[in-house]
């Protein structure tokens, strides 16, 4: 194997700034370093991953939920609990992505609207403004964190792989894992019958050999995934004004009369209360 150097560090910088590459594009980046061996990606990320680790970064090889692609992407997992921040984020950024990280986690469809994504700012300790979090929505699609589907968001393959331990350890009842390869479902289908997670490329691959449901074993129709997919935006949407006026009157009875003030003086920020992560989990989807 090639020892580390040039083509490793120059990998390693390309791969860190544009935070997710095609796996094509990073062995023609590696085909252009003019090493005189021939040098694959597979055994770089190894390299460069026992170099990295000690700052608790690590490069992954990937499918992406959203293309379908293979891609390598650069990870973030240090978290510092004094600053309450990682490498990335900032510890009002963090505060901002964990909430909606547990909007669109805890939505039947896995997407949020980009207003509703918005007004989640009202839901924050730190000062936040929408337009700050319009921008930061904008550069974490640019970043992969989120993609951006019509205009849903939904979670990008960068905070899949970032954020899985988390969610494992903090959101157990709102993970669920593909019938298939047991990985955490962003992107993917429930089974019309049984109603199991499987990733689109998992079952894909499946109905290669045989066209039925790998859970359950009913028929396959292609027209029973497109039927979903209109779904799915259609709920994103829904589920958004849904929340926010099943809210509107839960907070009522609930606000003390200083708050109260606050929000007749603003009456924006009435709308934009969103309710409680437990009273959303009891509206989570029923699938099992
Ligand atoms: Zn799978
Ligand atoms: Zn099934």
């Amino acid at each position: 194997m090639t020892p580390y150097g040039n083509a490793h560090r120059f990998f390693l910088r390309t791969v860190a700034s544009q935070g997710v590459i095609s796996v094509e594009d990073a062995q023609k980046l590696l085909d252009n370093c003019n090493s005189d061996e021939e040098i694959t990606v597979k055994d770089v990320v190894k390299a460069v991953n026992d170099e990295i680790k000690p700052y608790q970064q690590e490069i992954k090889i990937a499918t992406d939920e959203f293309t379908n692609d293979e891609v390598v992407v650069f990870l973030s997992l240090g978290y510092d609990d004094a600053t309450k921040s990682q490498n990335v984020f900032s510890a009002t950024e963090l505060e901002y992505f964990r909430i909606l990280l547990e909007q669109i986690m805890t939505t039947e469809s896995r997407q949020v609207s980009g207003i509703h994504a918005m007004n989640l700012v009202s839901k924050m300790k730190s000062s936040f403004t929408k337009s700050d979090a319009e921008k930061l929505l904008g550069t974490w699609c640019r970043m992969r964190y989120l993609d951006k589907d019509q205009d849903n968001y939904a979670l990008g393959v960068r905070a899949i792989h970032e954020f899985e331990g988390y969610l494992h350890q903090n959101m157990p009842d709102s993970i669920e894992e593909c019938c298939l390869c047991k990985r955490i479902v962003f992107r993917g289908y429930n089974c019309p019958g049984c109603p199991m997670a499987i990733h689109t490329r998992c079952l894909r691959r499946y109905l290669e050999k045989v066209n039925k449901w790998p859970c359950c074993k009913i028929d396959f129709f292609e027209n029973q995934l497109e039927s979903m997919t209109e779904r799915s935006s259609r709920l994103a949407q829904s589920e958004t004004q849904q929340l926010d006026t099943s809210n509107r009157s839960d907070d009522a009875t609930e606000l003390d009369p200083t708050q109260n003030t606050e929000l007749t003086q603003d009456v924006e920020m009435s709308q934009d209360v969103i309710p409680e992560i437990s009273q959303r989990v009891t509206r989570k989807r029923k699938r099992t």
